[in-house]
C-alpha cells in the first residue's frame, strides 16, 4: 500500500522504523532477530537505508598500500523483498543519488517495480567518506529534487529512452528529507526550506525528518514549513539514546544540537546502564508530546538496537 494512502486514512499516530542492512556476510536472520521485537507494534512500515561505497586502504605484500572501494552494507533492495516475504509489512527502499547514474537508478527502480514495492525514500546521499564534498556521477543527479523528478517521470510513464513504447507508468509513492536544524550544507534554513519545498512540488508525497532531542525545534520547522506553503505530512525521526559516547558523535554525525537539560540528565548518570535509562525516558517524553500534538507517525532510527526502541514503543503503542 502507498504510504501516503495509510498516512491519510490513519486515525492516530503511527509507528514505523528505520533499519540498516548488515554488514556484508551477515545473515538476514540478523535483520528478522531486530525487527522481530518490534512486530508487536505493527509497523506501518520499515525502512531500509542505503550505504554506498567507501575506500580502504588494504595493506599488500611487500609493504604498500592498496586503495580498494568496498561497500559494507549491501543489501537493501533484497532485504526489503525478505521483509515484505517475511511479515507482509511495508518496505521502503532508501534510494541515494550518489554513485548512481541515472540508468541505473531507473533498473533500480524498475527492479523494485516487479517486486511490487512501491514506496521509496529519495535522497541524495553523502559524500564518499574520504571526499569533502558530494560528487555526483557524471551522468547521475546532483541533488534529491533531480531523483524525485525521476521517478515522478516515471510514474507518468516517462522512460530515459524516449523511443520506450508502451511503457507501464510506475506507481511509487515518494519521500524526501527535511532536517528541522537545517541541512548542513544549507546556508541557513530559510534557503533549506525552499529546496524542501521544490523537492515536494517536484512529486514527493511526505517528509521525513532527520533525529531531533528537542520537540520545539520539530515544531517550529513544521510550523515554518506550513508558511512556506508545504502541505504535505511530516514525520519525525527519532533516535533514542543509548549511550555516553553519542553526546559527541550525534551531533558530529547528524548535524544537531543536543538540548542542555538532556545534557545535564546524562551527567548525572553513574552507568552506561543509567545512560540507557535516562535515554529511554527522555525518548518517552519526546514521544508523549508529539503523539499529543497528533504528528502522522513516530519513525524510529533503530539501528541495530530495537530493545530501546521496544520499551519506548510499549509506553506509547
Ligand atoms: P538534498 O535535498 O539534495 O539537499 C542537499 C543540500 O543541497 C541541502 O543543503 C539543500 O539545501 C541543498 N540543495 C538542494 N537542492 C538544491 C539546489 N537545487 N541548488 C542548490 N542547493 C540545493 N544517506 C544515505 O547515504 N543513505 C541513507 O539511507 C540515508 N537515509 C536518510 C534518511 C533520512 C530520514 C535523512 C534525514 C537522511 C538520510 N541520509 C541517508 C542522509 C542524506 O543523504 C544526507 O543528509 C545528504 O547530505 C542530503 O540528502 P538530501 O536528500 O536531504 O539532499
Amino acid at each position: 500500500m502507498k504510504l501516503i494512502d495509510k498516512l491519510n486514512q490513519r486515525q492516530s499516530t503511527l509507528f514505523s522504523i528505520e533499519i540498516l542492512p548488515p554488514l556484508k556476510g551477515k545473515s538476514i536472520q540478523s535483520i528478522f532477530n531486530s525487527v522481530d521485537p518490534l512486530m508487536e507494534f505493527k509497523p506501518a512500515f520499515i525502512d531500509v537505508t542505503y550505504h554506498r561505497e567507501e575506500y580502504v586502504y588494504k595493506k599488500r605484500e611487500g609493504g604498500y598500500l592498496e586503495k580498494v572501494s568496498i561497500r559494507k552494507r549491501p543489501g537493501t533492495v533484497g532485504i526489503c523483498a525478505a521483509l515484505v516475504n517475511h511479515y507482509d509489512v511495508d518496505a521502503v527502499p532508501h534510494i541515494i543519488c550518489g554513485g548512481f547514474s541515472k540508468e541505473e537508478t531507473e533498473n533500480a527502480l524498475i527492479d523494485l517495480k516487479f517486486l511490487g514495492i512501491d514506496n521509496v525514500l529519495a535522497l541524495r546521499g553523502d559524500q564518499i567518506k574520504t571526499e569533502a564534498v558530494f560528487v555526483p556521477e557524471p551522468d547521475g543527479h546532483a541533488y534529491a529534487i533531480d531523483l524525485v523528478h525521476q521517478i515522478h517521470g516515471m510514474n507518468s510513464g516517462k522512460y530515459l529512452d524516449e523511443e520506450t513504447s508502451d511503457a507501464s507508468p510506475t506507481n511509487f509513492c515518494i519521500g524526501v528529507a527535511g532536517y528541522p536544524e537545517k541541512h548542513v550544507e544549507a546556508p541557513n534554513l530559510k534557503t533549506d526550506l525552499k529546496h524542501l519545498k521544490a523537492k515536494v512540488e517536484a512529486g514527493a508525497h511526505y517528509i521525513v525528518t532527520q533525529m531531533f532531542f528537542d520537540n520545539s525545534k520539530f515544531f517550529e520547522f513544521v510550523a515554518m514549513c506550513r508558511a512556506e506553503g508545504i502541505t504535505v505530512p511530516i514525520i519525525p525521526g527519532i533516535k533514542i539514546l543509548t549511550s555516553r559516547t553519542q553526546i559527541s558523535a550525534l551531533p558530529k554525525l547528524f548535524h544537531i544540537d543536543l538540548p542542555q537539560d538532556l545534557l545535564d540528565v546524562i551527567d548525572a548518570c553513574k552507568t552506561e546502564q543509567d545512560v540507557k535509562e535516562a535515554g529511554i525516558s527522555w525518548a518517552i517524553s519526546q514521544c508523549k508530546e508529539l503523539v499529543k500534538a497528533d504528528v502522522p507517525c513516530l519513525h524510529f532510527y533503530t539501528m541495530g538496537n530495537p530493545e530501546s526502541t521496544r520499551r519506548v514503543a510499549s509506553s506509547l503503542f
